[in-house]
C-alpha cells in the first residue's frame, strides 16, 4: 500500500520573513488536523532550508523538508553549487531533481539528471525525479514517447534498491503554472503508463511501491479528483504551496 505523499515546490519565492511565517502556519495547521495517512514534504529556497529544519525539528512535527536542486557533481570548483552530501549534512531529506524548469532553463540534460539523481541516492536522500512533455509532444501524441525516454535514460536505468527509493513526478510542462490542469484520465493514463515502464524494469512489486505524484496546477479544487486515480499517489504542488490554506486543504482532499 502506498502511502500518500503531497510535496511543495516553493521555486524562487518568499522572502525571509514569509518562509518563516509560512513554515510556521504549515506546523501549526498539521498540528490541528489529521495528517496521518500522508507524507508531508516542502521544498523552500535552499538559503532557508537549515532554518525550516530546525523549526520542524524543534515542533516534533513530521514535515519533510527537501531542497529544489543539487549539483551534478561531489564537489570542488563549481561556483554557486550544493552538493547533496551537503543538503543532506543540514537535515534535509529529499531533492526535486529534472523540474522541467531547471530542464529548460537550466539546460540540464537526462545524463546530468541521472548523476543528480545517484549523487542524491548515495548522500541518502530521496529524489523527487520529474518528468513531463511540453505541449506541442501532447498535441503531436508523442507525450508518452518523450517520457519514456526521459524515464528510459535516467531512473530506470537504477539499481532495484534505488528505484525503491526514489519518487517520481510526473509533471505536464503545459500545466505547470498555467492553471490548465490534465484531466484525472490524462494525469491517470500517465501514471499507470510511468509504472508499467517500472515494472517492465524492475517488476511489479517494485512498481507497486514507488510513489508518482503529479504536478501542474494542483489547487484544492481539483485535488480530490487527481488523488482519486488509482496510480496518482500524490502531488507537487507548486503555486498552491504558497498558502498554508492552500496546500493543507490538498492534503486533505
Ligand atoms: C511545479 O512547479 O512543480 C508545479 C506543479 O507548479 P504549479 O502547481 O504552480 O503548476
Amino acid at each position: 500500500m502506498r502511502r500518500r505523499l503531497i510535496a511543495g515546490n516553493w521555486k524562487m519565492n518568499t522572502h525571509w520573513n514569509e518562509a518563516l511565517t509560512l513554515v510556521a502556519e504549515l506546523v501549526h495547521t498539521e498540528a490541528q488536523e489529521n495528517w496521518a495517512d500522508t507524507d508531508v514534504a516542502i521544498f523552500p529556497p535552499s538559503l532557508y532550508s537549515r532554518h525550516a529544519i530546525e523549526f520542524i525539528q524543534n515542533a516534533k512535527s513530521g514535515i519533510a523538508v527537501g531542497v529544489q536542486n543539487c549539483a551534478s557533481t561531489e564537489n570542488g570548483a563549481y561556483t554557486g553549487e550544493l552538493s547533496a552530501s551537503m543538503i543532506r549534512e543540514i537535515g534535509a531529506k529529499a531533492v526535486l531533481i529534472g523540474h522541467s524548469e531547471r530542464r529548460e532553463y537550466f539546460q540540464e540534460t537526462n545524463e546530468t539528471l541521472l548523476a543528480k539523481t545517484k549523487l542524491a541516492l548515495s548522500a541518502q536522500l530521496t529524489p523527487y525525479f520529474c518528468c513531463g512533455e511540453l505541449l506541442q509532444d501532447r498535441k503531436s501524441d508523442q507525450h508518452k514517447e518523450v517520457v519514456t525516454r526521459q524515464l528510459s535514460s535516467t531512473v530506470l536505468t537504477l539499481s532495484k534498491e534505488d528505484m525503491l527509493t526514489t519518487v517520481i513526478a510526473y509533471e505536464p510542462v503545459w500545466a505547470i503554472g498555467t492553471g490548465e490542469t490534465a484531466s484525472p484520465e490524462q494525469a491517470q493514463e500517465m501514471h499507470a503508463l510511468i509504472r508499467q515502464l517500472i515494472a517492465d524494469a524492475f517488476g511489479r512489486e517494485v512498481a507497486d511501491v514507488v510513489r508518482i505524484l503529479y504536478g501542474g496546477s494542483m489547487k484544492p479544487d481539483n485535488a480530490d479528483a487527481l488523488l482519486s486515480q488509482p496510480d496518482v499517489d500524490g502531488g507537487l504542488i507548486g503555486g498552491a504551496s504558497l498558502k498554508a490554506a492552500d496546500f493543507s486543504a490538498i492534503i486533505r482532499a
